[in-house]
């Protein structure tokens, strides 16, 4: 088999003010380590996918449209776009439909080979009528969504082990019987209102590697026990890093690994394809976070490709 991964250069390309503390360049550094860093033969192991952008009626369809017409229009009101984080400009419009694009596109594609990987998304604090966080629209609900539409679909698991809460995934899907919403998190971390998801796992400050992986395989288990879903969307976020700028957990670089190969890993033994997305990782040095990133797809190819697994930095 061969591992899809999904990605467009209109990820990273959005100018930004310096010092503004969005890593926009991590999509394109990503994209380059893996293409520099991976060997012939595991480059024919990998297949590359360019996505559509998501249409408007689709996104219109999940968030409220009068929020949709204001926002593409560049007629929010300014704290609004403050709370959103970003300057408005239509490449930041452009961009952000194209990674909602692409995390359907890894959707679609999960379901064909078992696993796809997009190298953008999971922007899990849109809620339906406003940003927030970085987040403009809600690309794993719309994903979600989107996959109960697929034949053999009828119950779709979010798994957000983003350090952040997944507030807009929460409120967007809470009347969303066949989409099951699980995020694990730092529970005194932004957002400071969690509304609920169907399973919460809020974990403290300083929570170690040990205590992480600890806690996330029991619920892990039990949430794939309980439900039992046709499809799994999967945030990969590395915010919950030690060194992360905007986390508060510590958790070591091999802990992430360990946690992306118990969450792939489970879901193959299962039958389960998954859709997964990159999620969060902040910090000031954007290369720092490329191969914690990174992690996520030397996971797939040991779990699904059988390729030995590469060395990683011990804890
Ligand atoms: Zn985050």
């Amino acid at each position: 088999m061969t591992l899809p991964l999904v990605y467009h250069p209109i990820y990273s390309q959005l100018e930004l003010p310096p010092e503004h503390r969005y890593p926009i360049s991590k999509y394109r550094r990503l994209f380059d380590y893996l293409t520099d860093s991976l060997t012939l033969n595991e480059r024919h192991d990998i297949k590359l996918y360019q996505p559509e952008p998501i249409s408007v009626n689709e996104v219109k369809a999940l968030h409220h449209p009068d929020y949709i017409d204001a926002l593409f229009g560049n007629t929010l009101p300014a704290a609004k776009m403050r709370r959103i984080g970003f300057p408005w400009s239509q490449q930041l419009i452009e961009r952000t439909l194209m990674s909602s694009g692409g995390t359907k596109l890894t959707v679609d594609l999960a379901r064909q080979h078992g696993i796809g990987i997009h190298l953008s998304g999971g922007y899990h604090h849109a809620h339906r009528d406003f940003g927030s966080g970085f987040c403009l629209i809600n690309d794993l609900a719309l994903a979600a969504k989107h996959a109960l539409t697929l034949d053999g679909i009828d119950t779709v698991l979010i798994i957000d082990c983003d350090v952040h809460h997944g507030d807009g995934t929460a409120t967007l899907l809470a009347d969303e019987p066949d989409i099951i919403t699980f995020s694990v998190h730092c529970d005194k971390n932004f957002p400071a209102r969690k509304p609920d998801s169907d399973v919460d796992l809020a974990l403290p400050k300083s929570t170690t590697t040990n205590e992480y992986l600890s806690a996330f395989s029991g619920v892990l288990n039990l949430t794939l026990a309980q439900y039992q879903p046709d499809l799994v969307i999967y945030d990969a976020g590395v915010d919950i890093h030690q060194q992360d700028e905007l986390g508060y957990f510590d958790v070591c670089t091999q802990g992430i690994y360990q946690r992306d190969s118990l969450v792939l890993s489970q879901c193959k033994e299962a039958g389960i394809p998954i859709a997964a997305v990159v999620g969060g990782g902040y910090r000031h040095d954007h290369q720092l976070l490329v191969e914690l990133h990174a992690q996520l797809i030397h996971s797939a190819m040991t779990v699904f490709l059988g390729e030995s697994q590469p060395k990683t930095n011990q804890c």
